[in-house]
């Protein structure tokens, strides 16, 4: 829309349209995105004439500032807050929902004061959510109400203290505690940069502060490993202690960093397991109700007589003005001392409020325990991993080690085979990082109270036990109800309570709030109030273990040598096919892309040979007639990709292509636990041995299966050709891994095709895609 605008104000001034708008998003090389005026003329015209419409109309209830997080930088702040003010708008009570505020104003409570005294317990029944959390926020309107009546700070617990939640998540103090604040600007380069890495940390009884600055990508990687390193140090000095932080933010950068820079993974993984990160926000928020409009750090220092020296007004210029540079670039300009100070100052007194905060929680719950009240602080819990995953941390860092000896840092100092090697020593530990994000994703579910599960798509909260509708040989299935509310819950799906798995859903009804729970051996006689839907990582042992066997040759014999996985190894080099007999990639005169493809993957010689086209160009087509001609030759084949579905397809199409042929012989297998068995295809059910048996035995010379299929070590060249269909959906990692079951490998794949979204931060190029690393050989079809 803003472009749109900005191309009708040009066209004022120059007295044509601008055929073209282009907007220059960050990134490396800020290359523009350009966009045909024409093709958002006519939604700029609709939504430019209900606006002037609108305002014709001059309808009040239909411009209400309704507040959005824009707000926070809109220059219409004053006004529109000014006017939510004089309302006494419910959007001023702290951590009130648009629907909560929908449903209270149906019921004519449409002002705090009228919410702050609301007649509990609720008579009616809310249309969604439950009753307790329009209660809940009622009780926050109270005490905000009571804190402006009186003109004084207003707090109050909430109890019963639930261990794990609120002020039970505080540690015991430690005299070696760090308080811990980062900055950093999203929009820098592809994935932002960490500028400043502060903590505070008690020294002869004052606190002292640290701080680095990282004003490009190798300081921040410095910076984060400087930081690591202090805290472990500081850990292991003293096992007692915690690093608090206010937010998510700072434990979800340190997970961001360690997997984009591929360092200090296992250090800040066993910072995560022994918990020794504690977020004061939601020690404050699920411990306490305060009379403040939001729970942020700001907003709560009052309470712990917290004064600032650097004025927030500054702040937020320097702020600005360091975050424009990175963007942009400094040119020859340096970091002034007046921002850089004016940036220390804020940091250090955000690391020296958490410590404020720290303490006067700390108050809190001691005020509690002193009126008998129990407050189980949390366990103490040790970062170390299991004894088979530190053996397998270790082989695995021993190889990266081996694999990058004397590789320059530097990228461009590199040179292709130094970048391949490189490249293979990251992929080692592909799967490990982007299982990390589902485990991190379960513990932060895990730590989630009612209230915000209720925010969440995967929560079931309220729950209440209704009977056992089924005894069930080893274990039985409860039902419960639950309030009608916005989710995601499946059946077949696990689900958890805390960090515990609850069972199975084996039913829901989502208008009547029913669902039906297959229980565990442990969770038999237990009814959990609330429950989440998570899944597991799947095991990728087989991967792993491919790709180290890979790293593991490659580091003994150079990654460039001839002998085992070279169709892999050359995808890493991007180096083009090797074909015999002088073949070229170039099509003949009138040759059918078919056909050339066909000519080209029967010369090809222990390399990888990339097809790239469009939708519906023809690429699973020309796949099949390629297999065929493979199959009339007496080869094997093999099929992988992504998805059961795209394997499916494939197979399909060889049979149908062979028919096309007249070609007898080619027997398909597909291996799928759980694949319908058709006249065309087998189905290996069972496991991979059944589909790697036939394929010895010949039952199947085609045998399609995903990667769990390909990287085990039996399926060392089990196939002549192995065919990755849709490869700009597979991770480089993947097949990579997949690459050791035959000694050539194809790859189809559309260059348009949208990116599957990583799940975890990798170095830069071990996030890539199969095709991003296939180095433009190959041919295109249209
Ligand atoms: S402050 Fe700006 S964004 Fe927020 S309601 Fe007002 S006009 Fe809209």
């Amino acid at each position: 829309m803003q472009l749109s605008l900005y191309s009708e104000l040009l066209e004022k001034a120059q007295g044509c349209w601008p055929d073209w708008m282009s907007v220059i998003p960050p990134g490396k090389d800020f290359e523009g995105e350009a966009y045909r005026v024409t093709d958002y003329a006519a939604y700029f015209r609709y939504v430019k004439s209900r606006l002037e419409l609108g305002m014709q109309n001059g309808d009040s209830n239909g411009t209400y500032p309704e507040p959005v997080p824009h707000c926070d930088v809109c220059r219409w702040f004053r006004e529109c807050d000014a006017q939510r003010r004089g309302d006494d708008h419910l959007s001023l009570v702290a951590g009130i929902r648009r629907q909560q505020r929908n449903q209270l104003e149906e019921w004519t409570t449409d002002t705090m004061a009228k919410l702050a005294v609301l007649p509990l317990p609720l008579k009616e029944k809310p249309d969604h959510g439950s009753r307790e959390a329009i209660e809940r926020v009622r009780e926050q309107a109270r005490v905000q109400v009571q804190g402006r009546t009186e003109k004084k700070l207003v707090h109050e617990p909430l109890l019963p203290a639930v261990e794990g939640m609120g002020l039970c998540r505080l540690p015991e103090p430690s005299p070696a505690d760090l308080f811990l604040d980062l900055e950093g600007d999203p929009f820098v380069g592809e994935s932002g940069l960490q500028y400043l890495f502060g903590f505070a940390f008690k020294n002869a009884g004052e606190l002292s502060y640290e701080k680095r600055w990282a004003l490009n990508r190798d300081e921040e990687r410095k910076g984060f490993e400087w930081l690591v390193d202090e805290i472990i140090s500081r850990w292991k000095a003293n096992p007692r202690t915690h690093v608090y932080h206010f937010g998510a933010y700072e434990p979800g950068a340190l997970k961001r960093l360690m997997g984009m820079h591929a360092t200090r993974e296992d250090e800040v993984d066993r910072l995560l397991r022994a918990s020794v990160l504690v977020d004061l926000h939601q020690v404050f928020k699920q411990g306490l109700r305060a009379s403040v409009e939001e729970y942020s750090l700001k907003k709560v220092e009052p309470f712990y007589g917290f004064e600032r020296r650097t004025p927030l007004d500054e702040s937020r210029v320097a702020m600005r003005y360091v975050e424009h540079r990175l963007e942009l670039g400094w040119g020859d300009e340096e970091l002034p001392d007046s921002v850089r100070k004016v940036m220390e100052g804020y940091n250090r007194e955000d690391c020296l409020s958490a410590s404020g905060l720290r303490d006067w929680l700390e108050e809190e719950r001691r005020k509690l325990v002193d009126r008998g009240t129990s407050v189980p602080r949390l366990p103490e819990k040790s970062g170390d991993p299991s004894e088979k995953l530190q053996e397998k941390l270790d082989r695995a860092a021993a190889l990266t080690e081996r694999l990058c000896d004397n590789i320059p840092t530097d990228p461009e100092a590199r040179s292709e085979a130094q970048s391949g090697q490189w490249l293979l020593a990251q992929l080692l530990s592909w799967h490990r990082r982007e299982d990390k994000r589902a485990w991190q994703e379960g513990y932060r579910l895990a730590d989630l109270d009612d209230e915000e599960l209720l925010d969440e798509r995967v929560g079931l909260t309220k729950l209440r036990f209704v009977k056992r509708i089924d005894a069930g040989k080893q274990v039985p299935t409860d039902r419960y109800l639950f309030d009608p509310q916005k989710n995601n819950v499946r059946t077949g799906k696990a689900v958890y309570f805390g960090d515990e798995k609850t069972g199975e859903v084996v039913a829901i009804d989502h208008i009547n709030g029913v669902v039906d729970i297959k229980k565990t051996k442990k969770t038999v006689a237990v009814h959990p109030p609330t429950v989440y839907m998570w899944d597991s990582p799947l095991r990728t042992d087989a991967q792993a273990g491919s790709l180290y066997r890979i790293g593991e040759w490659a580091a003994a014999k150079g990654i460039d040598a001839p002998g085992r996985y070279r169709a892999g190894r050359d995808m890493l080099l991007r180096k083009p096919p090797r074909l015999v007999g002088g073949e070229k990639l170039v099509p003949l005169a009138s040759e059918r892309p078919e056909n050339t493809a066909s000519r080209i993957v029967l010369a090809l010689e222990d390399s990888v040979f990339a097809i790239q086209g469009p939708p519906g160009s023809g690429k699973t087509y020309t796949g099949a007639r390629m297999i065929c001609e493979l199959v009339k030759r007496g080869k094997k084949i093999g099929i992988t990709a992504l998805s059961h579905k795209v394997i499916r397809k494939l197979l399909e199409d060889v049979v149908e292509a062979a028919r096309d042929k007249n070609l007898a012989g080619v027997r398909c297998m597909h291996r799928n636990d759980n694949g319908e068995e058709g006249d065309r295809v087998a189905v290996a059910k069972k496991d991979n041995k059944e589909a790697w048996a036939a394929l010895c035995s010949g039952k199947a010379n085609v045998v399609g299966g995903t990667s769990w299929l390909w990287s085990p070590e039996p399926a060392f060249e089990a196939v002549d050709v192995l065919f990755i269909d849709e490869a700009g959906q597979m991770s480089l990692a993947d097949v990579l891994a997949v690459s050791q079951a035959a000694k050539k490998l194809v790859l189809l794949g559309d260059p348009q095709q949208l990116e599957r979204p990583l799940k975890g931060s990798h170095p830069d190029g071990a996030e890539k895609w199969a095709e991003d690393n296939s180095g433009g050989h190959g041919i295109s079809i249209t």
